[in-house]
């Protein structure tokens, strides 16, 4: 038995499929070979033996469904890990993105056999600007923060296409994720942080004072991830373009204003789609993410190439035909091939073509509502530091006066009452953060025992605080040293006895 567990107060150990193997069981049967059967070349083998485990596909089956078990899932409860959008995921989804035209579909094949899929890359494209308010779209990142990377490189290759080479300094909000001064350090640029004022907006004082012509831009999260629509948005913008920046807008939050406010008739200039986050793609478990990125006028000219086009329109009798084009001054390609078609892409066609124009301000309103429901139920037990109209999150602080229970205690507790934890400690300017994002697709009862059981675990605080400091206590792992295995990270499989890697 191979203990797998990394917990203090708890031992759980699972056979692996190596120990649960016997030879001869079987579960597989191969097709016939339709090829002549050949030897492969000694030179290019690795190995001489590789020991497989032997099983029965029940065994498998139930091996697997097992270790699921232990996993939290959106489909098997309520998830508000603020920031993370963790909404129910259609199962339509599921149903479009394996349509075996899609899936047998390869980029390589010649153009004129994938006129479909192009045709969804390039609807997909003008959905996005519609929806953004942007001149143009490229489909290719493959998540958000791939995204920002993307848009930066664009706003760098801009400044520089104009002679001006001193604009290398990016304005992040100390709101802000951890990705975007990442993205911006990957580019050598460097960071000034802008501190958020007692509204949760952006300092106007400070912005001011940072603004020169050393600025390449600001990267912005509106609403933030304090769940805050910048009260002062339009000043922001202006403060920074008036400094010769150009804007950057962490799109991660639009599930806040879909079909209300569009980025790009803000006046921001580039920003990314999370399409695993607002447009319903399953993430958490490692899957396909997508971060399209969207541009104002002045910077399509940069979009990665290929863009998707149409070559000749159509008519009555025939469909357009469509293909690829390069913008002029193309970054260059930022993916192998066209970015997560079926993973990601055609999900999320699914997604807003299932709900249209008015189905997506729904889901944004609903969003908010939501959030503000909870926010109001929890106000009187929780602090919330910036109390006023939240979008589609908001921010809690986990802990109270006269007690040594804090926000990881809280939120470990919580899984005892079968909700997933809020995201804790970020962002990182609330103390002993708590932030909810219960999206728009729970019910009221589901908002209603999840407040039931936050105020249930403030009272038990008080009460009983050595019941928070060692939960959770029916999940089937015990809590985490989670520094533990951070710094002593065991990735590898668990190889059978006496067997040698090397030989
Ligand atoms: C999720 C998130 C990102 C990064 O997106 P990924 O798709 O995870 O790379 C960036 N900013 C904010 C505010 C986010 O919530």
């Amino acid at each position: 038995m191979t203990d797998i567990s990394v917990s203090q107060n708890v031992k759980i150990v699972e056979p692996t499929v190596y120990e649960l193997s016997s030879v001869g069981r079987r579960g597989v049967a191969m097709p016939a070979s339709d090829v002549p059967e050949t030897a492969l070349p000694e030179k290019t083998l690795l190995r001489t033996s590789l020991p497989m485990p032997e099983l029965a596909e029940v065994d498998v089956i139930r091996h697997y469904m097992h270790l699921s078990r232990f996993n939290y899932s959106v489909d098997g409860g309520f998830y508000p890990l603020g920031s993370c959008t963790m909404k129910y995921n259609p199962k339509i989804n599921e149903d479009t993105c394996r349509l075996p035209r899609f899936i047998y579909t390869h980029p390589l094949q010649p153009i004129e056999t994938v006129q479909g899929n192009l045709a969804l890359m390039y609807e997909m494209q003008e959905w996005l600007k519609e929806i953004s308010g942007f001149a143009g779209v490229t489909l290719q990142p493959a998540a958000g923060a791939h995204g920002e990377f993307t848009g930066v490189l664009m706003m760098a290759a801009y400044h520089k296409s104009r002679g001006d080479a001193r604009r290398t300094k990016m304005l992040i909000p100390d709101a802000a994720h951890g990705t975007n001064p990442a993205s911006v350090g990957m580019l050598g640029m460097s960071v000034a942080t802008i501190p958020s004022d007692a509204r949760g907006n952006v300092d106007l004082e400070a912005l001011e004072t940072a603004c020169d012509d050393t600025v390449a831009g600001m990267m912005l999260t509106n609403p933030n991830t304090l769940g805050m629509f910048d009260e002062n948005i339009e000043k922001v913008i202006k403060l920074v373009k008036d400094c010769g920046g150009l804007m950057y807008g962490d799109g991660a939050n639009l599930n806040a204003l879909l079909g209300i406010v569009r980025p790009g008739d803000l006046g921001f200039d580039v920003m990314h789609f999370n399409l695993h986050k607002t447009f319903s793609v399953p993430h958490g478990g490692g899957g396909p993410g997508s971060g399209p990125v969207g541009v104002s006028q002045r910077l399509v000219d940069f979009l990665p190439s290929p863009l998707v086009t149409i070559v000749e329109e159509g008519d009555d009798e025939a469909a357009p035909l469509y293909g690829f084009f390069t913008p002029k001054q193309t970054i260059g390609r930022m993916k192998a091939f066209h970015g997560h078609f079926g993973g990601g892409l055609v999900r999320s066609y699914t997604y807003i073509a299932m709900h249209g124009a008015e189905g997506l301000k729904d889901v944004s309103q609903y969003a908010v509502l939501n959030a503000n429901y909870l926010q109001a139920r929890l106000r009187k037990t929780y602090k919330i530091p910036y109390d006023r109209i939240c979008m589609h999150e908001f921010v809690a602080e986990g802990q109270f006066e006269g007690s040594d229970v804090r926000a990881l205690d809280i939120a470990k507790r919580l899984m005892d009452y079968d909700f997933h934890p809020p995201t804790n400690y970020f962002p990182l300017i609330v103390h002993e953060a708590l932030m909810i994002e219960p999206t728009e697709t729970e019910n009221k009862d589901t908002l209603d025992a999840f407040a039931d059981a936050l105020i249930k675990i403030a009272e038990e605080s008080l009460l009983q605080p050595e019941l928070l400091h060692s939960a959770p206590h029916i999940t089937p792992f015990g809590r985490m040293d989670e520094v533990k295995a951070a710094r002593e990270l065991v990735l590898c499989c668990w190889l059978p006895e006496g067997y040698d890697l090397e030989k």
